[in-house]
């Protein structure tokens, strides 16, 4: 899942014909200065937080101003928050149009019904889940057909369009679908689509490109800035790993199994700081390297759950054992481990001849996991 800040949304959105405010990102309230100075940005002013998270305009991080002054002022000011743990580094100016009506438009892939499937509704502006099921209309797309002519109709008396504004809609209900469809988008979002005069712009843009489809548009490949640098490597390599914020390193396999152990260390008072899942691997290379890139992390304690189907017990003491030898006396961290299933026994006894003891129940495992990272046992 890639999710594309506001201003590179809004890029894709101008090279498919969207109506758009005018406007710039810059990243220091000099540039907003200068931007503003130089005309690019018209006043008053829209000052925009480019952060991924939603709620900006409730959350103080969408501001206006009238003057030069004020918008330089206004991009120091969001440029130094942090949004719900993101820190800003990006600010996009844009004119401030006058809105009669905020409406809400997105197209998505709907899983149940297997089509992308157009949401509308004349209550935009708020979050759509906000918004009564009722008052939000939702076409199913077939994908070899596109939005037909009757249901852009639909959609545009849903949203209360009359006379120029109908017109309007049409050039954005095709960018809209020609960018899901094209850009291999999970969600393209208009949030708020704005009547302005007596056309149509749209105010944002949430955009989500399909990883899976990655190969196909390199040029996101770079924006990757929710992604701390080891989970970019972890990436690389095929690792699924990810970073949360406490301090025990947890690898089991399988994605019910790692988060199920997740859930009984919190429930023993211990916090999870990062997981890795070995998936299904049979490589004892490859579990070397994921457990060098926990060693990473540099966790208080790791605490290795492994239940041996595919992934066989004796093939990830082997690869455990050998990034043992590999990690460095400084970077060395206590390990907690449970090894059960196909081929037990032999892994059992490779991780003895290493000096690791394998526990047996999960309760007592965990509880010696969250006391090796210093917390309560
Ligand atoms: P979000 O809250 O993170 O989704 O940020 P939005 O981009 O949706 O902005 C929040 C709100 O700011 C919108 O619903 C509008 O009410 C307001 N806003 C954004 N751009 C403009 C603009 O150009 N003119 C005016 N008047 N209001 C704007
Ligand atoms: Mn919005």
């Amino acid at each position: 899942m890639v999710k594309l800040a506001e201003w590179r949304g809004k890029e894709i959105f101008r090279q498919y014909g969207m109506p758009l405010p005018r406007g710039r990102v810059v990243r220091s309230a000099a540039e907003a200065a200068s931007a503003v100075a130089a005309g690019s940005v018209p006043l008053p002013c829209v000052v925009k937080a480019q952060v991924l998270a939603g709620g900006r305009g409730k959350g103080g991080a969408v501001r206006f101003a009238s003057t030069p002054a004020e918008a330089e002022a206004a991009t120091g000011a969001i440029l130094g928050l942090e949004f719900k743990g993101e820190r800003v580094r990006e600010v996009l100016l844009e004119e401030k149009l006058p809105i009669a009506r905020e409406l809400y438009l997105s197209v998505a892939l709907d899983r149940s019904l297997r089509l992308p499937i157009v949401m509308a509704s004349a209550r935009g502006g708020v979050e759509i889940e906000s918004v009564d099921d009722a008052q939000i209309l939702r076409v199913p797309v077939h994908p070899f057909v596109g939005l037909t002519g009757y249901e852009r109709r639909r959609i545009a008396t849903t949203l209360g369009l009359v006379g120029p504004a109908v017109r309007s809609l049409d050039t954005v209900l095709t960018a809209l679908w020609q960018i899901f469809e094209r850009e291999d988008a999970e969600l393209v979002e208009i949030n708020p689509l704005a009547v302005v005069g007596d056309g149509l712009t749209a105010l944002d843009a949430k955009v989500i490109i399909e990883d899976d489809a990655s190969f196909r548009h390199p040029q996101y490949a770079e924006v990757r800035d929710d992604r701390t640098p080891l989970e970019e490597i972890a990436r690389e390599k095929e690792i699924a790993f990810v970073q949360l914020d406490g301090n025990i390193g947890v690898i089991a396999n399988g994605a019910g199994l790692t988060m199920a152990t997740l859930d009984v260390l919190q429930q023993f008072g211990g916090r999870p700081g990062v997981f890795l899942d070995l998936g299904g691997t049979d490589d004892p290379k490859k579990v070397t390297e994921a457990f060098l890139l926990m060693a990473k992390a540099r966790p208080a304690a790791v605490f290795l759950n492994i239940f041996g189907g595919v992934t066989r017990c004796d093939t990830v003491a082997l690869g455990l054992v050998e990034a043992m030898k590999q990690v460095p006396p400084a970077e060395r961290f206590p390990l907690v481990a449970r090894i059960r299933g196909n081929n037990e026994d032999e892994g059992i006894a490779i991780l003895r001849s290493a000096g690791v003891t394998s526990l047996h129940e999960l309760k007592e495992s965990v509880q010696a996991a969250v006391a090796a990272a210093g917390g309560r046992p």
